[in-house]
């Protein structure tokens, strides 16, 4: 079969890699190769790196207006919501999310690009009230300079989004380096980026593996701020690289979330939540509900609810609109899912549900695991502490609200956390209690361009999202003439 090949963009032109190489992309239902995308290596990161800086430095968008810079955002929203079902049918093939799961991503990413867009002509330097008659002094709000958005294969084009529309509302520009697993839906979106009128060079791609072209572009002196999200391993190597610049970083890692549900909870919309906090996505979600804490009373009815309602899930093609998990995005994540499920079963844990790869033949080419839930997890094992980025359920029981706050607190992640609760005041004085950067309060995986959504702890640094994620792309100077 012909793949069908993907280019990057680079000062407005598409191309290939001076590497001469490509990279393979395969469909997680079958397994098969489909596409390809450039292999870059380190020059083709450098040249994407200058011609962001020579975007950012002269030609039009120096030039124009910030309220211009926010219509240019807003036509860019406009042709994604357009594409909609292209791009999303393009991402389900790279990634296996279900195609109705992305339709509804596609059809809010819009919103994003509206919000940053009708923000742009918002950010507003002060004048400073001195006790010096003779000195006029005022901020200024401006922008960093290149901005480079590492994102992982999880939700490429959301997770794109979150940096590309601040970033651009503020007045930077940016090399994006999509997963190499995923790439294809990121180099999709730049022709639109072209045909919304953005300048040359304002955003530019780099494709290829993140050990080839990741040091480079995080090291570059033209690189003023790395955008990124990806594991708390790789996020420490480009912090690490970032350091050496002196350079921005926003951070978006792992998470190890607990879900918590009360005795007093409305224990349908509980078991609903909990659900979909882990299984959408087969588990790939760093604000997946991975830990399950149920208190005492309502322990083994929740675990045995959970179970039939898994149990009942159709997994298959992800573009079928019956289907309710999909696969794994790659093969080796399917394997490390498989090797915490024998982690877990050699820590003690119970295995309730699922437990390995399904064994329906028309399942057999892609890379599925069952949807898998353990009882009797105790917080100090590893499949209570680790991230495993798959659809494996830990259920933990505690006593009190003491114990509750206590075992979700225990974790080096701080991401997100759900309560579920009738008690009004049990709610906000957990939501004050829980350490991490979004709790919900009766239900999960809420996200919005108005909220900010990052880590506490080891779930990173920096906010996406609302009014805090443009100043993430923002540096302030003073100015004082002497009258
Ligand atoms: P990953 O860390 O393996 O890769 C992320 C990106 O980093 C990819 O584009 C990769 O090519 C690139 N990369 C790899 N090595 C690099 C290097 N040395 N320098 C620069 N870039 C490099 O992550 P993944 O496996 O693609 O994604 C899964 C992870 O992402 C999970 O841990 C998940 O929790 C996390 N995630 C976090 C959020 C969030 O908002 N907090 C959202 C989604 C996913």
């Amino acid at each position: 079969m012909d793949l069908q090949r993907f280019e990057n963009v680079v000062a407005g032109r598409t191309c290939v890699s001076t590497t001469g190489r490509w990279l393979p992309t395969a469909n997680p239902f079958d397994g098969q190769a489909w596409a390809e995308v450039p292999r870059c290596g380190e020059d083709d990161a450098v040249s994407a790196i200058v011609a962001a800086h020579a975007a950012f430095e002269s030609g039009p968008w120096p030039k124009m207006s910030a309220t211009d810079r926010g219509k240019l955002l807003h036509r860019l929203g406009d042709l994604v919501a357009r594409d909609a079902e292209r791009l999303a049918a393009l991402e389900v093939r790279d990634n296996g999310k279900l195609y109705a799961e992305m339709l509804g991503q596609l059809r809010y990413i819009p919103e994003w690009f509206r919000y940053y867009g009708g923000l742009a002509d918002k950010v507003e330097g002060r004048v400073l009230p001195l006790d010096k008659p003779h000195l006029l002094t005022y901020t200024k709000r401006e922008p960093l300079g290149v901005i480079v958005c590492i994102t992982p294969w999880n939700s490429p084009l959301m997770l794109l989004t979150w940096k590309l529309a601040p970033a651009l509302a503020a007045g930077n520009t940016v090399v994006v380096k999509p997963s190499e697993f995923t790439s294809c839906s990121t180099l999709a979106l730049m022709e639109l980026v072209k045909e919304a009128g953005f300048p040359d060079g304002v955003v530019n791609t780099v494709t290829g593996y993140g050990a080839e072209v990741g040091p480079a572009l995080c090291g570059h002196p033209l690189v003023a701020k790395v955008a990124f999200t990806g594991g708390d391993a790789t996020g420490s190597a480009v912090y690490a690289a970032a350091a050496k610049g002196i350079k921005h970083v926003t951070l978006e890692l792992g998470g190890k979330s607990a879900n918590i549900v009360f005795a007093d909870a409305n224990l349908d919309h509980a078991v609903k939540g909990a659900i979909s906090g882990i299984f959408a996505a087969s588990g790939q979600t760093c604000i997946a509900g991975s830990r399950l804490l149920v208190q005492r009373p309502i322990y083994e009815q929740v675990s045995r609810r959970l179970v039939e309602f898994a149990g009942r899930a159709k997994l298959g093609n992800p573009m079928e609109s019956t289907t309710q998990v999909g696969p794994i995005t790659t093969e080796a994540q399917r394997e490390k899912v498989l090797s915490y499920i024998d982690i877990a079963r050699g820590e003690g844990a119970r295995c309730l549900l699922g437990g390995g790869r399904p064994s329906a033949p028309g399942l057999a080419g892609g890379w599925f695991v069952e949807p898998t839930i353990f009882g009797d997890v105790s917080n100090d094992m590893r499949i209570a502490q680790e991230e495993v980025f798959g659809p494996v359920l830990s259920i933990i029981p505690f006593e009190d609200e003491d114990e509750a706050v206590a075992i979700a607190n225990d974790s080096l992640y701080g991401l997100a956390a759900g309560v579920w609760t009738t008690d009004i005041r049990r709610a906000v004085t957990m939501a004050d209690r829980v350490r991490s950067g979004t709790v919900w309060v009766n239900t999960y995986r809420a996200v919005s361009f108005m909220a900010p959504f990052g880590g506490y702890k080891m779930s990173g640094i920096g906010r996406e999202n609302g009014l805090a994620a443009i100043e993430e792309y923002l540096q302030t100077k003073s100015v004082w003439i002497n009258l």
